[in-house]
């Protein structure tokens, strides 16, 4: 497999073959209608950044500990770069990052403003990539930055060729690059990859771009760089993952995420939502171990204190879950039906879930009471629904115990006790 992916990844010079991941069991039989096409992509790299963007979301931070086991997991998941956070910012993160940078067989990416001490700060952390960013947009230059144009360039320049000379890989961003005057990006872009720039990330920073737009720019970029690109979308109008898709199909070799979608403002695109899109719906191989998706996704709930939506695609707690009567009868019957098919709880570790409540039909209600033990007749079972519908019609929760409640109601048989299912 290792040489499998070795001629998939071909221009892709930081792939080990010691990668450790399980398979993802696809389920490509599936593929028809508006599946059947699925050449847009050929390849996609997972630039993890839940520690550095994702910790700037309003009113979270990573302690050491926090830092740490996180990127234990993202490495264990074999993402491909880890951008571990700000050396510069304090001791304590440069400790951080010195450590995961030691700890981890993914490339560590420390960030870094055009500033001298600032990568000196980076290299001294012990990173194997240093991601350098300066506004490029008038609006940042002028009311944030307070620099010309030329001065950023000029910045921009001797901060690739800084880490370029500590023998790093560099990344580069101009940041606010969706609101940048496109002959002007073109100006900085040339000049960082004539001083021999690693990686151009494209930042869409204020969540203002759109696919087919987003899409046009990256090819742009392609046209004026032998450097590989990587882009970073923001969510502010929900199109965080849709632009970062078009960025692949586009040619980008390289999406920076955030699991859960934590960052800045409405944060970043989902880490979940790039994957599994990647390997689901572009049948891209990762080589990431979607196994602990779930996994990753409490994991980052529980540290910053951000809660995961119910809805939220791939890791909602209703992600999986079926409560409308012609739903679930369709899914025990088989998951396809009202499941994307392509991606099942399995690929995820999460398990699917029959909610009753006011949609209920008969499936599920029969289904909860087998497994809780009782026999229902016909009539039984029209009964109990009966009441759960009620039930649930009130906003109630319709727990085991309201079941049993039900059942004993209804006067529904128990099965024999070693038939019961549990
Ligand atoms: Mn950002």
């Amino acid at each position: 497999m290792g040489l499998l992916l070795w001629f998939r990844h071909s221009r892709d010079t930081c792939l080990t073959t010691t990668r450790r991941t399980r398979r993802t069991p696809r389920r490509i039989e599936f593929f028809e209608g508006t599946l059947t096409s699925t050449d847009e992509i050929e390849s996609v790299r997972i630039f993890d950044t839940t520690l550095r963007d994702g910790e700037q979301s309003p009113r979270t931070s990573f302690d050491y500990d926090d830092k740490r086991t996180i990127a234990e997991l993202l490495d264990e998941m074999a993402v491909h770069v880890i951008e571990a956070g700000f050396p510069v910012n304090s001791e304590p993160e440069f400790e951080a990052v010195s450590d995961i940078a030691a700890a981890t067989d993914a490339t560590t990416c420390g960030l870094a403003r055009v500033v001298e001490k600032d990568i000196d700060a980076a290299i001294d952390a012990g990173v194997d990539m240093v991601h350098v960013f300066v506004s490029t947009s008038d609006v940042q230059l002028q009311d944030s930055m307070h620099a010309s144009r030329e001065e950023a360039v000029d910045r921009a320049v001797a901060s690739v060729e800084q880490v370029k000379e500590a023998g790093l890989e560099v990344m580069f961003s101009p940041m606010d690059a969706t609101r940048t005057d496109e002959s002007f990006l073109v100006e900085v872009i040339e000049a960082v990859s004539d001083a021999g720039v690693d990686w151009i990330n494209i930042p869409d920073t204020c969540g203002v771009a759109t696919p087919t737009r987003f899409a046009k720019l990256i090819e742009v970029v392609d046209n004026h760089t032998d450097a590989r690109i990587d882009v970073h979308t923001h969510d502010d109008f929900g199109l965080a993952t849709a632009n970062a898709m078009a960025g692949f199909e586009a040619g980008a070799h390289q999406a920076q995420v955030s699991v859960n979608g934590i960052g800045e403002r409405a944060g970043n695109a989902a880490f979940e939502e790039v994957v599994m899109s990647a390997e689901s719906l572009y049948d891209v191989d990762t080589g990431i171990d979607t196994t602990r998706i779930t996994e990753l996704a409490h994991l980052i709930e529980e540290r910053s204190n951000i809660p995961i939506p119910v809805n939220k695609a791939v890791v909602g707690r209703n992600a999986f879950a079926h409560e409308s009567g012609i739903h679930a009868a369709g899914v025990m019957e088989n998951t396809d039906t009202f499941e994307p098919g392509v991606m099942t709880p399995e690929m995820v570790g999460a398990s699917r879930e029959f909610v009753l409540g006011k949609h209920t039909g008969t499936h599920s209600v029969r289904k909860r009471l087998e497994d809780l033990g009782y026999e229902p007749t016909d009539s039984e079972l029209r009964a109990v629904t009966k009441l759960v519908k009620e039930f649930g019609a009130e906003k109630e929760q319709v727990t085991d115990s309201v079941i049993v409640r039900f059942a004993e109601e209804v006067g529904v048989a128990e099965a024999d006790s070693e038939e019961v299912r549990i």
